[in-house]
């Protein structure tokens, strides 16, 4: 019989509770694991200063936002929106940087509050320009390589639109000389799940293009730690990562005299594995001698959809008050009209379906899938089969379970509607 996984943080008694206080499908967020990761994030090996900002966009919950606030975390932004979200939540707006695909309508407000901006496009850069002449702000490049679990997390190399090609330096130049602008940070993301070594190797790129900029105090890696979900997957330690870029700002300024400040943005790393998603087994059926064992969780793509578009692992465990004596293989789905709401897709390919050795299942038993705090609650579908939206709840330092968002109503789903 396989090892059997337990969940990480979510005992039997807690889950239990919550779950009749809160119902099921919920998110069960854990402060102590929040904390630690942002401790972690804010001992991130640096020469010359460090800003750490968590990616809001893994996870916007305002309870989270507030924790890291006070942790010492600063924020990255994606959209106007979270901006305003972030800014809603009570977090300063000279805490907030924005890197995003789609500039928002009120860029000139946002950068009068204090907001900065790391230009991901040349017409982003010019209308910057055209907002703020003589202003100071960040480029992010795309460095001509990437790192990602696969294409669709993969965000830096020719095949990604994501910041400026590094080939447009003359451009980039030219526009700061028109508006009179001061680049002064370096902004690179190059994906989310990335392999250690290559956001190492594409860190260190990243200096030559800090030497084309000599206004440049800042460099920004980015976020892309990789963080294990499943037991036999390996987390980033950034103790380890961190220290050869260290080396690489004091080289720098050994050679340059130019004492670049660091800033790391991780999302990942810093929610991944701080919740669980907390479910029911709501039916169990076989497909007969040739076919599968299937359990059908009350919760699936409405609540966690990386399944069914990475083909992502996430532990799942079931709890029961007395353990099945006999275990099997089952596919675990998620409870809605599609055949792509699988929880346990093969590893990278969601086309395909897995297995998983789970205790004998019964109606009714308590389902805790871990790994569900980065673009879980965040990205989902969650109205598709009009299911509500789940609620979350943080889990105090001393485990006392409390709501940071309340369920959906069913009518809320068609409350706009005219
Ligand atoms: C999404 C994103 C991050 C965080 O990525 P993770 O893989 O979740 O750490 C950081 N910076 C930018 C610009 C992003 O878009």
């Amino acid at each position: 019989m396989a090892q059997k996984i337990q969940p990480r943080f979510l005992d039997f008694t807690t889950a239990h509770a919550v779950a009749e206080d809160f119902g099921t499908p919920v998110y069960v967020y854990d402060q102590k694991t929040l904390e630690a990761n942002a401790a972690a994030v804010l001992a991130f090996p640096n020469a010359f200063g460090l800003t750490a900002r968590y990616a809001m966009k893994a996870s916007p919950n305002a309870a989270i936002l507030k924790l890291f606030a006070q942790a010492g975390l600063h924020i990255d932004a994606s959209s106007g929106h979270e901006v305003h979200r972030a800014m809603a939540a009570g977090i300063a707006a000279e805490k907030i940087s924005l890197s995003a695909q789609e500039l928002p309508e009120d860029l000139g407000e946002l950068l009068d509050a204090g907001i900065q901006l790391n230009a991901c496009s040349l017409a982003q850069l010019e209308r910057f320009g055209q907002l703020k002449p003589g202003g100071e702000v960040g480029i992010r490049i795309n460095p001509g390589a990437g790192s990602g679990g696969n294409n669709r997390t993969n965000v830096g190399g020719p095949s990604s639109s994501f910041g400026i090609w590094y080939e447009w330096i003359p451009q980039i130049k030219e526009l700061l000389a028109k508006y009179s602008l001061t680049a002064v940070r370096i902004h690179t993301h190059i994906g989310s799940g990335s392999d250690p070594e290559v956001w190492l190797k594409v860190s260190k790129m990243n200096f030559e293009m800090v030497r084309q900029f000599p206004d440049v105090v800042t460099l920004n890696l980015g976020g892309g730690f990789k963080v294990g979900r499943m037991p036999d997957e390996k987390s980033t330690d950034l103790q380890i990562v961190g220290q050869p870029i260290k080396e690489k700002f004091e080289e720098f300024a050994a050679e340059t005299g130019r004492k670049i400040r660091l800033e790391v943005e991780p999302g990942t790393f810093l929610v991944a594995n701080a919740c669980a998603l907390l479910s029911k087994v709501q039916d169990v059926v076989s497909t007969g001698e040739a076919g599968y064992d299937f359990i059908k969780l009350n919760t699936g793509m409405t609540e966690l959809l990386r399944p069914s578009i990475y083909g992502a692992q996430h532990p799942i465990c079931l709890l029961q008050s007395e353990e099945s004596a006999s275990s099997k293989e089952y596919v675990v789905v998620g409870h809605c009209c599609e055949s792509g709401d699988i929880l346990t897709p093969a590893p990278g390919d969601p086309e395909l379906l897995a297995t998983r050795e789970l205790p004998e299942a019964t109606i009714g038993d308590y389902c805790v899938i871990d790994g569900s705090g980065a673009y879980a609650s965040a990205m989902t579908p969650k109205h598709y089969n009009s299911y509500p939206e789940a609620a979350e709840v943080m889990l105090d330092t001393s485990n006392a379970p409390r709501l940071i968002r309340r369920r959906q109503t069913l009518a809320e789903i068609w409350a706009n509607e005219v």
